[in-house]
């Protein structure tokens, strides 16, 4: 591995400046063949401070939030535009960075240039409320922004949870610190190089790279407002302490165990490769990944075999190639801490039915790959059934009839997604309605809307990301009553 001590630091952005950073530079790897794409500058505390003061005198001086809803559109508007114009290379960028395949890179450039329009159009046509009111008075009731908004997020896709974070933070009027994961830090700083480029006035966008420390700066700075976060449950729930104690209001978009269930009178033809691609596509490193598939016990067999069919034909491989189903998972650690869970589940007793050994070979020596793996025997307490792994592991459990299977399903700490495959309409929407999960896809998985709100019940989080209400969560109502006598 090339020590990159010789590369020039890749700066980040605080009030429309390129800065190298105080703290101690890193290397972000390519996870494909464990090379060092480039050397990052970390923040130092006075670097927060700085990105934290060039937010809020740029929320104070209103020279954004002033302008008018259509103009503030304009520039998001811009910033969509000027993602679509250079996709390809961008794409290419998260790819090197994370490892995900081509294919789901420019898939989520896409995504994210319609997000930056869908918030521009929301800013646009947003409306005031006029309350009835009961005297004689009249009383309006006015959406402000909150301020200063740190965003932090994870590494698994940083191309559309970022934007999902930026287009309806600005929309709103407020000021960001955009704060990327240390594991995928570099689509961060291309979306600080587009916004200089779209012309927003200095301090509205910063971005800062840096470890877990910097995040935790950013939360417990007097002069941040208000925090989104996308990560790990254990993360959320420490950011969501120190929000408590400093009476800060929060979005946590959190991690998942995801039950995709399978009824005997599904089309197995399409709810195999469904459920299967529901955990398997991007190596299961997403937060709705359907990690645990629930199996009507008359079909459980069939399916099984059907589904290691396809596991085993699920091509690993470098993830530029147009036939690769899956790249590397995001770096060698998280690799080993992915091959601990399956070990545990076969030391309580699974039966490896597919996967579970990293490859050897050609190019798989060098990155950080993992097959698609099935763990099936197992009862819903083991420690795999429970937690999230964040890998392209399924495990396979069978279920009696319907009682049992809501049971099973909603026998989880988290609450984020969930997936039914059937062909009978009332009992898909009578368990969609008994499952405790923010999202529930219904003979298919995995497909998002940017206008429909997103977000987990129970540990997978607080409050709803996407759709009108994606915005609205980033401002204050103010009630104004005016007097008519
Ligand atoms: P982490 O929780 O480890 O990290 C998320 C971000 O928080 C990173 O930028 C991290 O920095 C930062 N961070 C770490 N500690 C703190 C702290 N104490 N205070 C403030 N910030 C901190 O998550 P991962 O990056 O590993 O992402 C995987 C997780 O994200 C999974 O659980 C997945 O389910 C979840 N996720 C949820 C989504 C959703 O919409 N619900 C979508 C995508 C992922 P650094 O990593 O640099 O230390």
């Amino acid at each position: 591995m090339p020590s990159g001590a010789d590369k020039p630091i890749r700066p980040f952005l605080i009030d429309n400046e390129w800065v190298a950073g105080g703290g101690e530079s890193f290397a972000s790897i390519n996870p494909s063949d464990g090379s060092e794409i480039a050397r990052i500058g970390s923040a130092s505390p006075k670097d927060v401070d700085g990105a934290v003061g060039a937010a809020r005198r740029a929320f104070e001086t209103q020279a954004w939030s002033n302008l008018k809803f259509h103009e503030r559109a304009r520039l998001l508007y811009r910033l969509g535009d000027l993602l679509t114009s250079d996709s390809e290379r961008i794409a290419r960028v998260q790819l090197a960075d994370n490892g995900k395949t081509l294919k789901e890179c420019r898939a989520q450039v896409a995504s994210a240039a319609d997000t930056f329009r869908y918030y521009a159009s929301v800013c646009e046509t947003f409306e005031t409320e006029l309350t009835p009111p009961r005297g004689n008075y009249w009383t309006v009731t006015v959406s402000e922004p909150v301020g200063v908004v740190a965003a932090i997020t994870a590494w698994n896709s940083p191309l559309t949870l970022e934007a999902q974070k930026l287009a309806p933070i600005l929309a709103a009027g407020n000021t960001v610190i955009l704060k990327a994961s240390e594991l995928a830090p570099l689509i961060s700083l291309e979306y600080a190089a587009l916004v200089l480029k779209a012309g927003f006035p200095p301090g509205v966008v910063n971005v800062v790279t840096g470890a877990g420390q910097v995040g935790r700066w950013l939360v417990e700075h007097p002069g941040v407002d208000m925090i989104g976060f996308t990560g790990g449950t254990n993360t959320g729930s420490s950011i969501a302490a120190a929000a408590g104690r400093l009476l800060k209001p929060v979005v946590l978009e959190l991690g998942g165990k995801s039950p995709n269930i399978v009824f005997e009178d599904a089309d197995l033809k399409k709810a195999i490769p469904g459920t299967a691609d529901g955990i398997f596509s991007g190596g299961g490193q997403s937060c709705v990944a359907g990690s645990r598939i629930f199996v009507q016990h008359t079909i459980y067999d069939e399916f099984v075999r059907g589904l290691q069919n396809f596991a085993r034909n699920y091509r690993m491989g470098p993830p530029e190639c147009a036939d690769t189903d899956m790249g590397p998972l995001v770096s060698f650690s998280h690799r080993e801490r992915v091959q601990k869970y399956v070990e545990s589940g076969l030391n309580d007793g699974a039966t490896l039915s597919s996967g579970g050994i990293a490859p050897k070979g050609d190019f798989f020596d060098k990155g950080a790959f993992y097959p698609a793996t099935i763990l099936t025997g197992l009862d819903g307490r083991a420690q795999v059934c429970r937690e999230e792994i964040f890998g392209p592991v399924a495990v396979v459990l069978p279920f009696q009839d319907e009682q049992d299977l809501i049971h099973q399903a909603n026998d989880s700490e988290f609450g984020l997604a969930a997936g039914v495959w059937t062909s009978d309409y009332k009992k898909a929407w009578r368990v969609a309605r008994a499952l405790r999960a923010g999202t529930v896809w219904i003979n298919t998985y995995k497909q998002l809307s940017i206008a429909t709100p997103f977000g987990g019940f129970k540990q997978s989080g607080i409050g709803r990301e996407k759709g009108v209400q994606g915005m609205r969560c980033y401002m204050e109502n103010k009630g104004i009553y005016w007097s008519l006598d």
